[in-house]
């Protein structure tokens, strides 16, 4: 190659060059977008966590979001109410509440407590192992034990216990969801940070069918749900499983004390010890043996009451 080729390619080669760049230079003005600063703005004050709480793609996304499409501003769980406030005052609008979550896991099927229908020996992941015939539990709602949740928690909120069962980190855990995205049992869930007790069970199958696999599981005998037991209305049946709502208020001390596969957890139980927490169920038990006297009390002295009222009316 003598040196007019070179010359002449390199020419050739800036020539290119300069007229895509000149190109890029024109089409970077023709399709400039404007970015709203307010999205600038908000971006600043997330916490760049990038979990995917908000349901948008990343903490840039959420911003976006609510300048442009009108997103909720208290859908940054890592935030919590300091961001949400500062949105507020970004977007000129009331500070919405936003209610602390934190997640659970709902299952109490340990290696003691669940039987497996068969071994598994493929790759050490939940996604992958729920491919198998749905899992290798013989229930099918159970935790597959392989913590795709634990690895998913970018708050190092979570664990797997010596039981096989992914627990959760109060303390840390901001309630960004990322571990019940994990999940391909949905298995974990959010519950109130207010909130103590929850049902430890995700299995829709019938009684039978839930002894079978478990000794522990929800076998949609419906005592928790029945007015004596929760009057407040906090736990409806769906199906054969019980379903919690939070937003009624409620101790649930009756579903807690009266399951008779104790499927709900009292997270305040952990600090107790074994006698106090019996001494406390003894103390349930006369309570309400008490109120139910009341009300029979009650019913007799109304009818008694109707019967007198008759009888003068004759
Ligand atoms: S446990 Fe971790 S992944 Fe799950 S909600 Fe809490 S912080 Fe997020
Ligand atoms: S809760 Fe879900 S993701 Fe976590 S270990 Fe169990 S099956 Fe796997
Ligand atoms: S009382 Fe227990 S076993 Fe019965 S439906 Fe409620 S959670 Fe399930």
């Amino acid at each position: 190659m003598d040196t007019t080729q070179i010359l002449t390619a390199f020419l050739s080669v800036g020539l290119i060059g300069a007229v895509l760049g000149a190109v890029l230079a024109y089409a970077s003005k023709v399709f400039h977008v404007a970015v709203d600063p307010k999205v600038e703005k908000i971006g600043e004050i997330l916490p760049q966590a990038n979990c995917g709480a908000c349901g948008y793609p990343g903490c840039s996304g959420y911003a976006d979001a609510v300048v442009s499409k009108g997103a909720a501003i208290n859908l940054c769980s890592p935030g919590g109410q300091g961001v949400v406030d500062q949105i507020a005052e970004i977007m000129g609008v009331t500070a919405a509440a936003s209610e602390p979550m934190v997640a659970y896991c709902a299952c109490s099927g340990s290696k003691a407590n669940a039987k497996d229908r068969f071994e598994y020996y493929g790759p050490k992941s939940c996604a992958s192992a729920v491919f198998v015939s749905g899992g290798h539990k013989a229930c099918d709602y159970g935790c597959l034990g392989f913590a795709d949740c634990v690895e998913a928690c970018p708050f190092d909120a979570m664990g797997m216990g010596d039981d096989g069962l992914p627990y959760v980190i109060d303390d840390k855990c901001v309630g960004c969801g990322a571990c019940v995205r994990a999940c391909p049992k949905g298995i974990m869930k959010m519950m109130p940070k207010g909130a103590t007790v929850y049902l430890s069970c995700s299995s829709k199958a019938k009684g039978k069918e839930v002894t079978d696999a478990c000794t522990v599981g929800c076998i949609g005998c419906k005592i928790c749900s029945l007015p004596k037991t929760t009057p407040s209305g906090a736990i409806k049946m769906e199906g054969d499983l019980p379903v919690v709502n939070y937003s009624i208020e409620d101790t649930l001390t009756g579903a807690k004390f009266k399951c008779p596969k104790g499927c709900f957890i009292d997270k305040a139980d952990k600090n107790k010890t074994a006698e106090q927490i019996a001494s406390e169920k003894e103390a349930f038990k006369a309570e309400e043996a008490k109120a139910s006297e009341a009300a029979k009390k009650a019913a007799l002295e109304k009818a008694a009451a109707a019967k007198a009222a008759q009888e003068n009316a004759q």
